[in-house]
């Protein structure tokens, strides 16, 4: 007997399903990409319990002949290469006629449709290998796939039970992506029955955005069209006002193509670097122009991945791109039409007695976004702010061309603190401050051994051993308090954790702060000049604005001059 057998093509097919389909968004990806290369101008996806139970995808577009409904499970049978050579310009999306013969092989797909040349439509029916029925219908042009029991000749299919959650959130990402790349095309989007989103089709990308995100974020999107690097990049970016705690609101595009992994978290680290609070991640929907020769996206049979030749240059300048774009347009400004309740301890302003207004505008919040300079420099906008006077021992009043802003001091001290620290924490130059009770810490043997003695002095800390278990501690970091130190020991000897470190500076700034309130017209002028070294003076370390801005015609409105 001969040892090399060829494998049955159902057991071909599953191994082949096993690499590309490993589970329901990848699914939903293939089928959606055939609708989209079908020409398709609606799309609906329907998904029962994170698409395991079922997934439905329907659309308008071209169908499929009837003649050739017996051909789809066949592994290599596409419509979309007719030619080895072809196969190096495929334009479309598929992956080379695999999908729906592996999607097949491992679950119970019904595909309805009719071709746009014909009269009548087909329905076939297949579970598994099995084919159960392939019959001629009559129904509109367009295809419906329904894919059901996903996995359910399988064993990864019990690996997922408990799982319908993230895989629901993982085609909701994909769909988001989708919907907002292809604004042309309507798409609804069902989870369990219920309506997700529903595009317009009306081809403009920031209405999809708007329809997907909601208005709120949308209205936080600042637009970019800028050549970078080998390439153009165009899209959205969030302001500072538009956070969120994961990166789950970063679309990027390269030529078209929605890319998942990451590659593009340095530029936007880059570009909002010192602007956010800590574990705040900024919202884009980047759409990457490159040459085609610099791309390659079979990387992965997913193909979510690219691989980018000068992908380090184009990291930097994208990065530098994006934080210019950042500068250009800095919103620091949240004026709200609802005025400050009482303004008037202002010094040296007695003619702007804010206290007699009585009337207010509506309620309406007016958000605004200042061109504060064309050509952008930080420390520009500061050296043009004229000092006015302080009010509530809180709040600088400047003014600057025909604006009036308020700095928050201790939002500000806050900052140049923490700026001033973590230089000197990197920098592994921290000045001390000597305690005149030291104190201990107990260790065992294990934290003994992952306490860096050398790190720890040069952090501001004098320690050293004490016997077999103790720690002396004799000086600790300048702007720590004891309870700080001691915190901060408490978690390093546990374990060196980095990131933890500042939170805790973070907290010992705002712990600095409070014990100096009022501020003389020197420390006003030094507060200035040091907010002036720092590379984003409007933000203090928690994200919050340090200068709001109100305009003259604001005022002035407000006056009933305008
Ligand atoms: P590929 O997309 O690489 O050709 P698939 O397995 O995804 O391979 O699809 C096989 C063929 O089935 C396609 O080439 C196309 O002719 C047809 N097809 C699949 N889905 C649709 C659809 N929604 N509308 C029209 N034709 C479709
Ligand atoms: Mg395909």
């Amino acid at each position: 007997m001969n040892a090399i057998k060829r494998l049955p093509t159902d057991i071909a097919n599953k191994i082949a399903a096993g690499e590309v389909i490993t589970e329901p968004v990848d699914v939903v990806k293939e089928l959606v990409e055939n609708a989209l290369d079908a020409k398709a101008t609606r799309i609906t996806v329907e998904l029962q319990e994170g698409g395991i139970q079922s997934i439905a995808v329907i659309d308008d577009g071209d169908g499929i002949h009837a003649d050739d409904a017996s051909l789809l499970f066949e592994r290599h049978a596409t419509s979309k290469i007719e030619s080895a050579k072809d196969l190096f310009q495929v334009s479309s999306f598929g992956f080379r006629g695999e999908a729906l013969a592996s999607i097949a092989s491992i679950s119970k797909i019904q595909v309805y449709s009719r071709h746009k040349d014909e009269m009548q439509g087909f329905r076939i029916t297949k579970y598994g290998q099995n084919l159960m029925g392939n019959e001629r219908i009559s129904r509109e042009k367009g295809t419906r796939i329904e894919v059901e029991d996903l996995f359910f000749n399988t064993p990864v299919r019990s690996h997922f039970l408990d799982k319908t959650k993230t895989l629901e959130r993982h085609v909701t990402e994909l769909m988001e992506a989708i919907a907002v790349s292809h604004p042309e095309i309507e798409f609804r989007y069902f989870v369990d029955d219920e309506l997700v989103f529903q595009t317009r089709g009306d081809s403009d990308e920031l209405s999809a955005i708007e329809e997907i995100f909601g208005e709120e974020l949308t209205k936080n999107l600042l637009a970019i069209d800028t050549p970078i690097q080998n390439g153009r990049v165009k899209g959205y970016i969030s302001n500072l006002a538009l956070t969120k705690g994961t990166k789950r609101f970063q679309y990027v595009f390269v030529n078209g193509r929605y890319v998942k992994d990451g590659h593009f978290d340095m530029a936007l680290k880059n570009a909002y670097e010192g602007l956010l609070m800590l574990r705040r991640f900024p919202v884009c929907f980047l759409w990457i122009d490159l040459k085609v020769s610099d791309v390659d996206v079979n990387v992965h049979p997913r193909k979510l991945e690219v691989r980018i030749r000068a992908y380090e240059e184009l990291i930097k300048s994208l990065g530098d791109t994006l934080r210019e774009r950042l500068r250009k347009k800095q919103d620091f400004v949240q004026v709200k039409s609802e005025p400050p309740k009482v303004f008037e301890p202002i010094r040296n302003v007695e003619q702007i007695d804010f206290s007699t207004i009585t009337k207010r505008e509506e309620p309406t919040v007016v958000r605004e976004v200042v061109e504060v300079y064309e050509e952008p420099s930080y420390h520009d906008f500061i050296d043009r702010l004229s000092y006015i006077g302080q009010a509530f021992d809180s709040f600088l009043i400047y003014q600057s061309g025909s604006s009036m802003y308020l700095m928050d001091q201790h939002a500000a001290h806050e900052k140049v603190l923490f700026e001033r620290f973590m230089k000197e924490w990197k920098a592994l130059e921290v000045n001390s401050q000597l305690l005149l009770v030291p104190f201990t810490v107990e260790l065992t043997s294990a934290e003994k051994s992952l306490i860096d003695l050398e790190k720890l002095e040069q952090a501001g800390f004098d320690v050293e051993f004490f016997g077999d278990k103790k720690l002396v501690i004799r000086a600790i970091p300048h702007l720590f308090t004891e309870a700080q130190a001691r915190r901060f020991l408490d978690t390093y000897r546990t374990h060196v954790i980095e990131e933890k470190v500042e939170d805790i500076i973070l907290m010992s700034c705002k712990a600095a702060i409070k014990s100096n309130h009022a501020l003389d017209p020197l420390e006003v002028k030094t507060l200035l000049e040091e907010l002036k070294t720092l590379k984003d003076p409007y933000t203090c370390p928690h994200g919050r604005p340090i200068f709001i801005e109100m305009t003259r015609s604001e005022i002035e409105k407000r006056f009933e001059r305008i």
